[in-house]
């Protein structure tokens, strides 16, 4: 069975202990919709290195990569197996595609991967390897990484790109409804539903040139670039589907899309 790709946001890691967050029950909800596929490879946004890494822990360990959240999220354990084995295969096809990647033995699971994957497979029963973003990198470089793997749709493996549709932080209000989101950050995220919907695979890679107000909704890449690689695994031209439209704090959208 060919598995979709899908590009998640995995807003603030303390949606993984709030039941009751629209997000929070969509990601339940996408596991289910989704059904468990043989492994899931993530592009996480919290995993920055210059050359495509790939992890290829036996067993990875559950990174805590954040501060000043509730205690209990840091006692949480994710403790899905990795698979070495196919962590080379990923970095082999890299390599036959010209892109230079690097396994990386001891690397564990950031929030980026384990915020999603804990409330999609809660179970922790499939093998889960993340692949780094290169943020000095553009989104053309990523959607050619999800070029290269997008075999393993086939193989039923899930292509998860971890990130978020919006991300300035610094604009964060804790507390803000939705009725508060600044405008230009609902101008982006309609710009980008409108382009995952329409197949418009090259006009979201010049993303810098052809959105609204790219700079204030990502003043570094990093959240953004995880998108490149499912959409980079579907045809281009292929219309995506919006699984999930939220907003979070004012500045963050927390859309999903899926590339059948
Ligand atoms: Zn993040």
């Amino acid at each position: 069975m060919k598995f979709p790709a899908v590009f998640v946001s995995h807003g603030a890691p303390s949606l993984v202990i709030e039941p009751a967050d629209p997000t929070h029950l969509f990601l339940q909800g996408l596991g289910r919709t989704l059904g468990k596929p043989r492994a899931v490879v993530c592009v996480s946004a919290h995993w920055e290195t210059a050359r495509p890494s790939v992890g290829a822990a036996e067993q990875p360990s559950t990174i805590h990569d954040f501060h000043g959240f509730p205690a209990p999220l840091y006692d949480l354990r994710y403790p899905a197996p990795g698979d070495p084995a196919l962590a080379t295969r990923v970095a082999a096809m890299l390599q036959g595609a010209a892109l230079p990647a690097a396994l990386d033995a001891h690397r564990g699971l950031d929030h980026g991967a384990w915020v999603p994957l804990s409330l999609m497979y809660p179970g922790a029963d499939v093998p889960v390897i993340q692949l780094s973003v290169q943020s000095r990198l553009d989104a053309a470089h990523h959607a050619a990484l999800g070029v290269a793997l997008a075999p393993l749709r086939d193989e039923g493996v899930l292509l998860l790109g971890s990130g978020g549709a919006t991300h300035d932080l610094r604009r964060v209000a804790w507390g803000a409804s939705d009725d508060d989101v600044r405008a230009d950050v609902r101008a982006f995220e309609s710009w980008l539903v409108a382009g995952v919907e329409n197949g418009s695979t090259d006009e979201l890679i010049a993303w810098r040139e052809r959105a609204p107000f790219p700079a204030s909704n990502h003043p570094t890449p990093e959240h953004f670039l995880p998108l490149f690689v499912p959409l980079g695994a579907a045809a281009p031209g292929t219309r995506g589907r919006v699984l999930h439209r939220a907003f979070a704090f004012g500045a963050l959208s927390l859309a999903a899309f899926a590339w059948d």
